[in-house]
């Protein structure tokens, strides 16, 4: 078997920034993803409430992705205000793509680290496969270093030498990825609105202007 895998990249996207297309990028040619699912989060009751809604967080995710046809903004979480469960969501991707396919969920070190507290998480790496994002100063070797046992058992049983094994099973497997460093956060972003200041270059110039037109998404 070798099919192309498909990338899935879930966040809040409070906004969507040049970050988030960067790693996007990163992990297509370094995995040779043919597409990747960005899937901005819903807004359950009694969690951190985004601060722009649930419908300008898709729109600002369509607008940073329309001019990659691989990139694909997913809104099957965002109209949901139950608790979301990433398991749940893949499963549902495996339904509509097929038992075949190759799914590559892709994660942050720190979000990886962490994985065992996540709902019913060995269910995970029967859906997809793990693609850990690791940053300059934020190296998985130390966000593992006091991990959970249940997890490095996970990882060490799990580690593929190369991200080409992504492409010759559906799930199971975790690679590691080296990216580049761009300290761009939504946090900072939200600020500088805040603040009034220029937020052109962190984000895609569409989503820029879609923020200067409609201050009140995140101001
Ligand atoms: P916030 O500042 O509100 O916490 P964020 O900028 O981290 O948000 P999220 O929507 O929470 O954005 O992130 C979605 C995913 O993108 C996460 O896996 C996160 O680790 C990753 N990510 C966020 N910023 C960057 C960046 N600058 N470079 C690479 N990956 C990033």
């Amino acid at each position: 078997m070798n099919i192309t895998p498909i990338g899935i990249l879930g966040g809040t996207f409070d906004p969507i920034h040049n970050g988030h297309l960067r790693l996007a990028v990163e992990a297509q040619e370094q995995c040779g993803l043919s597409a990747v699912h960005f899937i901005p989060s819903g807004t359950p009751p009694h969690r951190n409430t985004p601060r722009a809604s649930a419908a300008d967080r898709l729109h600002m995710v369509q607008l940073a992705v329309h001019n990659n046809p691989a990139f694909l903004a997913d809104q099957r979480e965002s109209y949901r205000t139950d608790a979301c469960y990433t398991a749940d969501t893949l499963a549902e991707l495996r339904e509509e793509l097929g038992m075949q396919q190759p799914l590559c969920l892709l994660l942050g070190s720190d979000a990886f680290a962490l994985l065992h507290t996540w709902h019913t998480w060995q269910r995970l790496f029967e859906l997809a496969h793990i693609v850990v994002m690791q940053r300059p100063g934020q190296p998985l070797g130390n966000a593992m270093a006091n991990a959970d046992p249940a997890l490095l058992r996970e990882y060490t049983a799990r580690l593929a030498p190369s991200p080409q094994l992504l492409h010759e099973s559906p799930c199971g497997h975790i690679a590691v990825l080296n990216i580049p460093a761009l300290e761009i956060s939504a946090t900072d972003i939200r600020r500088r609105c805040t603040e009034g200041k220029n937020i052109h270059a962190l984000v895609p110039d569409a989503v820029a202007s879609f923020i200067q037109t409609h201050p009140y998404t995140l101001c």
